[in-house]
């Protein structure tokens, strides 16, 4: 798939410290999930790669702390007209690593670039304040400026969005950035890069060390440990989070964490069903179930539970499943064989406890595996309590709103939710009562450069994306003004 490239100069397999691509001590190597082909061998870089690439950034941030927020505002736009331009290009290379359907892969890079194009608008906007004097003689002030050297540690499910979210508003910002993107999908990484490089982005500013996963965990020590990187961002698993955030404690590094999910899915007896099997489908199945976001549990009110089970299977079960790049197709592989091992196993877990098989529950040929949907899920099944990130759907069944309210926020986690009410008194009530970051009421679908994204309780710190998104990376400075 990567032979046809438009500009095949896209295809970047080094790294890229100050403004030069550079190679590491050895290559590690990029497969297809959907055929195991062998696509590229990318630079494996080391620690002290990643010293250097900080020692780049820090180099750089002057210069470009001190742009004004309308020439940063100008850059970052003409990188977004860049990734736009390129979408057909990016999409292709981000469906050959990751195995998402081209289409979800056309969406990812306008999703992706929304942020860059958001975050070059907010560069203008980094406003202060004036306070009124607590005492006549003083004038007093708050002014925004950058944190400094970020860092930005990315997943293998979002392979460019996760990048601008965090990049974005760094470089909006005035800070300067070292990227260490997910290994299993670095060629998107570098091919935004190497966009951003062409869109005139100043060397040292913006920085990207690859490597393997053993790599990535030394790299991940340097950008924690090294106090010149004054703030971290991370999306992954709750369990890395904690490590680096360990990591982080005695530089006391700013940190913001995207971590798992545990999302429910409510649909109550007065909602619209048609409606809510779209919403559920979209939610779960998006990236085959590969999203933090990605309803996991999915609860059912008795009065429509029949209904709705039978309705959202018989669509599940017409899935075409196959390669991201053949025409309709809605679910390509997972990423790697051990997620088809816990999709495996929350099925078995399942339906040894008393779940029904409605469709799928079966591994197809290399890193595919069925749609599938269980009945009478219980709170007892892994299911309820783990993130599967797979597609699989459980059905839990339940008879009262405040039960479903009890069932929803009993996990440790604290991403998304989803509900379907049309009742406006319990919409207010169950969208308050649901301890999660982000509430989709109606939709299953809700991710956009516009709103704040992120999660309470062990789903992480902080929000990515809105006007609040850039503030992150700004530090708030307190100016005192005497002898008036
Ligand atoms: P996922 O569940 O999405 O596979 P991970 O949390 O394992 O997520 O990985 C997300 C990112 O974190 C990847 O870029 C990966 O290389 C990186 N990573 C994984 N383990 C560590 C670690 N111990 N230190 C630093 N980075 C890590």
């Amino acid at each position: 798939p990567l032979a046809r490239l438009n500009d095949p100069s896209l295809l970047k397999t080094q790294a890229f410290i100050n403004g030069q691509w550079i190679d590491g001590a050895s290559r590690f190597p990029v497969q297809d999930p959907a055929t195991g082909a062998h696509l590229a061998d990318v630079a494996l870089l080391s620690r002290s790669d990643a010293r250097r690439a900080i020692d780049a950034a820090n180099a750089a941030l002057p210069a470009w702390r001190n742009l004004t927020g309308k020439q940063r505002h100008a850059i970052l736009l003409r990188w977004y007209v860049l990734l736009i331009e390129h979408q057909e290009d990016l999409a292709r290379i981000m469906t050959a690593e990751q195995g998402k359907p081209f289409a979800e892969a056309r969406g990812e890079v306008s999703y992706g670039a929304s942020f860059v194009e958001w975050f070059a608008e907010e560069a203008k906007r980094t406003n202060g304040e004036t306070l009124p004097q607590f005492d006549n003689n003083r004038r007093l002030l708050v002014i925004k400026q950058p944190i400094g050297v970020c860092a930005a540690i990315t997943p293998w499910n979002f392979p460019l969005a996760m990048i601008t979210r965090k990049v974005a508003p760094a470089l909006a910002a005035g800070c300067t950035v070292v990227i260490k993107p997910a290994e299993l999908t670095p060629l998107t990484a570098l091919a935004a890069v190497e966009l951003a490089r062409r869109a005139g982005i100043p060397d040292g500013v913006l920085n990207i060390v690859t490597s393997d996963s053993a790599g990535s965990i030394e790299i991940g020590k340097e950008l924690c440990e090294n106090d010149t990187v004054r703030h971290l961002s991370f999306t992954g698993s709750t369990e890395v989070g904690r490590i680096l955030m360990r990591q982080c404690a005695p530089t006391v590094k700013k940190l913001a964490l995207e971590l798992g999910g545990n999302a429910p899915f409510i649909v109550f007896d007065d909602a619209d069903i048609d409606s809510a099997v779209e919403g559920a489908i979209a939610s779960k199945y998006r990236n085959a179930g590969q999203t933090c976001v990605c309803a996991n549990r999915i609860y059912v009110q008795d009065g429509v539970y029949d209904e709705f089970a039978e309705k959202f299977a018989a669509k599940v079960s017409a899935f075409k499943v196959g390669n991201g790049f053949e025409e309709g197709v809605v679910q390509g592989p997972l990423i790697e064989p051990a997620a088809l091992e816990k999709v495996q196993n929350h099925i078995d877990d399942a339906l040894a406890k008393g779940g029904k098989l409605l469709t799928g529950g079966q591994r197809l040929h290399g890193q595919f595996f069925q749609p599938t949907v269980i009945a009478d899920a219980t709170a007892d099944m892994k299911v309820a309590r783990e993130e599967t990130f797979g597609p699989l759907a459980p059905l839990f069944r339940f008879a009262t709103e405040q039960e479903a309210i009890d069932a929803a926020n009993h996990t440790e986690f604290g991403l998304a939710s989803y509900f379907y009410s049309r009742d406006v008194g319990r919409i207010f009530r169950v969208g308050e009562a649901l301890e999660y970051g982000m509430v989709g009421i109606n939709v299953g679908i809700i991710a956009s450069e516009h709103v704040p994204f992120g999660g309470v309780k062990q789903s992480g710190l902080g929000r990515e994306g809105s006007h609040h998104g850039i503030d992150e990376y700004l530090e708030l400075k307190y100016l005192c003004l005497g002898d008036i």
